[in-house]
């Protein structure tokens, strides 16, 4: 049986601002013609099931997918070409944010979102510094890497709860 979730119902629903209400979509499939990412990779990725879902409250259902094919959420780049083509001026890039950021806080976005978290918080930077950056860097010119401000970074993350998050990831591996 499908579980409906009305957290996020309600989530979704009041985050529409302006009067583009997510109730407005009518299942035209603009957002999904249009979509990079779906010409690109098919029935792997489709915003419009994603606004569907969404406005359903059918959070499990969607994380279920996602975590069988993690592309099925975060396959999306955040290009902003469905809201420009949603006849209902729907926001869709934002209830997709809006999905990713419930999935990190579930402990199910892909491990490599938390993975790279943990390396911004540890070293202040997703890629450490590497000698053969740094080798590339002199032969352009351009100096060494600048001293990243660790303590800040950490301080930063902690005062955001991003830390939290990075740990909850943790604890579903
Ligand atoms: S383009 Fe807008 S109205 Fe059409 S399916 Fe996508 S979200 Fe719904
Ligand atoms: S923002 Fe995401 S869903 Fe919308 S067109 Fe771009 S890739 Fe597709």
């Amino acid at each position: 049986m499908v579980k409906i979730d009305l957290n996020l119902k309600c989530v979704v629903f009041d985050m529409m601002v302006g009067g583009h209400d997510i109730s407005y979509c009518y299942q035209c499939g603009r957002c999904n013609d249009d979509c990079p990412v779906s010409a690109r990779w098919g029935s792997r990725y489709n915003p419009k099931d994603i606004v569907l879902f969404s406005a359903l409250g059918y959070k499990e259902a969607l994380f279920a997918a996602v975590k069988r094919d993690s592309f099925v959420l975060w396959g999306c780049t955040a290009c902003e070409t469905c809201d420009e083509v949603c006849p209902s001026g729907i926001h869709i890039t934002d209830i997709i944010c809006l999905l990713k950021n419930a999935a990190v806080a579930a402990g199910a976005a892909p491990a490599y979102y938390y993975d790279s978290s943990k390396a911004i918080m540890d070293a202040g930077m997703a890629i450490p510094v590497q000698a053969a950056i740094e080798k590339r860097r002199e032969t352009l010119g351009i100096g060494a890497s600048p001293k990243i401000p660790v303590d800040e970074v950490k301080t930063i993350m902690q005062a955001t709860g991003a830390d939290k998050l990075i740990e909850i990831g943790g604890t579903k591996k």
